[in-house]
């Protein structure tokens, strides 16, 4: 089974040619199909901004990595047990690259993002087809096209982090980082209720995106004061919601000084292994009263990212499309940063949704 992995570890962006990440496409043993089991014939699969930390080898570094977590498909075999869902073949789903057992101690005190088995059924699924349990499949609506329904996994994690802020209607909100998790973001956070919703983003695209689709103000790090801005913005009560969805070392250290007291801030993406971010406790912490938190996975998310799905404007982060043959260029596009979001054609299939 063709299914696109990392073929060499290293920095997708080391600019020593030998010594760069490589991405390939590997044949790969089919994956087993069990009782509870689905199997989906993917049609599209997202390349994940987590992707090339995966080629830098943040979860280990034996090749061939498989890659793809953000995909959608058509089911093409259900185990015979797997019916509780009411999947039928044919049903064009999307779903969570993660299954949770249900049964470790987390599962059973609510916390599935720290289930102990949550590897089990993580598999590539940039790949022609990929087999999920059941409780990780999800159907997906008719007005959602294939394309957009690939999405699906990144929206669940936008709305993960609208939980984490515990907005209220009317707060103030600033986003760091117009990638597709601060894209998603904005959209949610706007549904939400969120004023002064703002996005900081060095790339001017994505800025202009981001005011297409409800941003009131951006902010250009480089060329702006951001502190100013945030000020000016917020009228100097700073932001009651601020969330990083950058994972930029760089970026993410001055805004704790733009949120304003009482305010939660949300580390939303994936950070480098050895990233420390110097913290003054009494200025932050004991005067200001901040909530740091963060966001590993996006555990009781799906249903309600799913529900959400036919309101977000996505043809703008699925404009840019690669067949799976191409999968080394849909990698260099995606480094390029010219498109927020690149997606791979896993198979030709015709799509019954709506593409509204
Ligand atoms: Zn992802
Ligand atoms: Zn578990």
């Amino acid at each position: 089974m063709r299914t696109v992995a990392v073929t060499r570890i290293g920095s997708l962006r080391d600019p020593d040619a030998t010594a760069r990440g490589q991405i390939g496409v590997v044949d790969f043993p089919d994956q087993p199909l069990g009782p509870e089991d689905v199997r989906i014939r993917v049609a599209y699969s997202a390349i994940c901004g987590s992707d090339p930390h995966l080629a830098e080898g943040f979860f280990g570094t034996d090749v061939p990595i498989g890659l793809g977590h953000e995909l959608s498909g058509v089911v093409e075999a259900l185990g015979e047990k797997a019916h509780r869902n009411g999947l039928q073949v044919g049903d064009r789903v999307a779903g969570n690259f993660l299954r949770f057992c249900g049964t470790c101690t987390p599962c059973r005190a609510g916390t599935q993002q720290f289930c102990e088995h949550i590897q089990d059924y993580n598999r590539p699924g940039m790949a022609e087809t990929v087999t999920w349990h059941e409780s990780q499949v999800y159907r997906l609506p008719d007005d959602v096209s294939l394309l957009h329904g690939c999405l699906l996994e990144p929206t669940s994690v936008a709305v993960r982090i609208a939980d984490k802020t515990d907005i209220q209607v009317g707060d103030r909100v600033a986003i760091c980082g117009g990638g597709p998790i601060g894209q998603l973001a904005l959209q949610v956070m706007r549904m939400h209720g969120a004023t002064s919703l703002t996005l900081i983003e060095p790339i001017a695209e994505r800025r202009e995106m981001a005011l297409r689709h409800g941003a009131d103000e951006v902010i250009d790090p480089i060329s702006e004061d951001q502190y100013r801005r945030a000020d000016e913005i917020t009228r100097g009560q700073g932001f009651d919601v601020v969330i990083d969805a950058s994972g930029s070392p760089r970026a993410v250290r001055g805004l704790l000084e733009i949120a304003a007291k009482g305010a939660t801030v949300i580390y939303g993406a994936m950070y480098p292994h050895d990233f420390e971010m110097p913290l003054n406790l009494s200025d932050f912490l004991y005067l200001k009263e901040l909530t740091l938190t963060g966001v590993f996975v996006s555990p009781y998310a799906f249903p309600r990212a799913l529900q959400i799905l036919p309101y977000l404007d996505l043809d703008e982060l699925t404009q840019s499309v690669f067949d799976l043959e191409d999968a080394t260029e849909a990698f260099d596009m995606h480094i390029s940063g010219r498109y927020p979001k690149v997606v791979i054609r896993c198979n030709d299939i015709t799509d019954s949704g709506s593409t509204s």
